[in-house]
């Protein structure tokens, strides 16, 4: 496939309200990693601006055309929707690619059609799930009947522009609720592609809108705002934190949110293949350069593999190479601003003065363009207390650390803050499944790391890994509140 030339994607720099592209002043501007190139300047939304989209999914919701619609056809129309996704995908995937951290080849192979692969899983579920019965006396039926919510806000981050807005506004939508969307600042225009998609394929004007702007200003006054039914948010643990306050402060209202992690990998030495548990291990830090709210960051090894294994991932680590997006053959990704390249830097920095051990990497690929490229790091840490183990550094750094048994082994897995994921890599069956018992994260893999395309299996987090599931049935319910009803035969 080939690569495009970056000066010429066209940019859908608007918010998306009712229907319309709205197009705003610039207020902020919007860089390329691969380079460091300002290519945009984006629209900030007021407070009247998103009271806009508020009033315009709220009234969308009250008119009932996508509520109240019939569910099969919220299904047919949300099918659309996915195909129209797909056959955009010459313009969608360079939209992607450009200013995010995606490289072109994975956003055609994988973005774009996961996006519409996953707006199907919930269009499926629309006219599966409508209530139940309830095991009352004879003389009276009672039932419980699922509703939408009404408005939902969807906030996303910037790691996964295009499947992060899926998983927070196609169940959402699959259910019957309106949606205002604001997506991460610093990957904007593929949410404005969607919307506009969503209208071509039959959605109702104000039922999907679009708001750009920061987290601050945008961001908390949709959380805020009186007709914002419940929070979806993907993000840090810090941002979580913000936006559950401001939804108990202005409701309380539901929220569910997807946030950080620190996911440790436990390898014992009865691996059968350590080649592939060794690319395995690789694949879980580097993908995305390690900018994965599930990366495998904490390397927990058997004192016996130490060796043979970072000789591996050294070798793996020097085989990556990194370009931009908007190049084929590139694999490895740009860290997505100066600000994260310059912390990431910062946190290897202080995990070096105290104590961990620096084995590959620990410094930016040199190079003659600004592209913000960091090496994939290794760092031997013996110190639990160690920052590059306790902090989340959403960057292509692993730390390793040794046991010597089963039990020291989870004793250094748990985490005292995040429980997102956890790889467990073993070739006894026993001893992987004590592990899934004790280890407290939402998600345990089982000699493989990461998720199945399926999107069947729920994903959220234990401790401050978050609240609530997205993906999977749990997803759509969670988009959906239960009426009780109870009906006297008698009379
Ligand atoms: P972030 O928290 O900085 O921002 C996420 C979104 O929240 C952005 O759209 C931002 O504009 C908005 N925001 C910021 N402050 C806000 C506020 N006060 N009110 C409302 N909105 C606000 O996160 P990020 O840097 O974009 O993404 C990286 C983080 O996301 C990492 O911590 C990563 O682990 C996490 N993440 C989690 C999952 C998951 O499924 N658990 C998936 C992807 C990313």
């Amino acid at each position: 496939m080939p690569g495009f030339d970056p000066s010429c994607v066209a940019l859908p720099s608007a918010h998306f309200i009712q229907g319309q592209r709205i197009i705003d002043p610039g207020a902020l501007s919007v860089s390329r990693p691969s380079d460091g190139t300002v290519y945009a300047e984006l629209p900030m939304a007021s407070a009247n601006r998103v009271d806009d989209a508020a009033a315009s999914a709220h009234q969308a919701f009250m008119r009932g055309d996508w509520s109240r619609c019939a569910p099969r056809e919220r299904a047919r129309i949300m099918r659309r929707w996915a195909d129209l996704i797909e056959a955009d995908i010459d313009y969608l995937a360079p939209l992607e690619a450009l200013g995010s951290t995606r490289p072109i080849d994975q956003v055609r192979s994988w973005d774009v059609p996961y996006t519409a692969e996953g707006i199907r899983f919930f269009a499926e579920f629309a006219d599966k799930h409508g209530g139940e019965v309830a095991a009352t006396a004879h003389d009276h039926l009672g039932m419980q009947i699922a509703e939408p919510l009404g408005v939902v806000g969807a906030i996303a981050p910037w790691n996964f522009p295009l499947s992060m807005t899926c998983w927070k506004v196609a169940p959402a939508l699959a259910a019957g609720n309106t949606v205002v969307l604001k997506p991460s600042e610093l990957t904007p225009f593929t949410a404005v592609r969607l919307a506009e998609l969503a209208i071509e394929a039959g959605m109702p004007p104000g039922v999907f809108n679009v708001i750009q702007g920061n987290g601050p200003l945008t961001g908390d006054t949709l959380c805020r705002h009186p007709y914002v039914a419940k929070v979806t948010f993907t993000g840090s643990t810090v941002t979580g934190r913000a936006i559950m306050a401001a939804c108990a402060e202005t409701g309380p209202k539901p929220v569910t949110l997807e946030l950080g992690g620190k996911s440790p990998q436990l390898v014992f030495a009865d691996i059968t293949d350590i080649d592939r548990t060794a690319a395995t291990l690789a694949a879980a830090i580097t993908g995305n350069a390690g900018q994965v709210c599930v990366a495998g960051s904490r390397l927990v090894i058997q004192r016996a593999l130490f060796e043979p294994m970072i000789a591996r991932l050294g070798r793996l680590f020097k085989a990556l190479t990194p370009g931009p997006t908007w190049q084929t053959g590139n694999w490895f990704s740009p860290i997505i601003s100066s600000a994260q390249l310059a912390r990431i830097e910062s946190i290897v920095a202080r995990s070096r003065d105290a104590g961990a051990e620096l084995l590959s990497g620990g410094k930016r690929y040199e190079r003659n363009d600004n592209g913000y490229f960091y090496q994939p790091t290794l760092l031997h840490v013996t110190d639990c207390h160690n920052p590059a183990v306790k902090e989340e550094i959403f960057g292509p750094v692993l730390t390793i650390q040794t046991f010597e048994d089963e039990e020291e082994a989870l004793t250094l897995a748990e985490h005292d803050v995040y429980g997102l994921a956890a790889g467990v890599h073993t070739a006894d069956l026993g001893r992987a499944l004590r592990a899934v018992r004790r280890l407290s994260t939402g998600t345990v893999w089982v000699n493989r790391y990461g998720r199945s395309n399926d999107y069947i299996l729920p994903t959220g987090g234990y401790k401050r890994s978050g609240i609530g599931r997205d993906l999977g049935r749990a997803a759509f319910e969670a988009c959906q509140q239960h009426k009780s009803v109870l009906i006297d035969l008698d009379h």
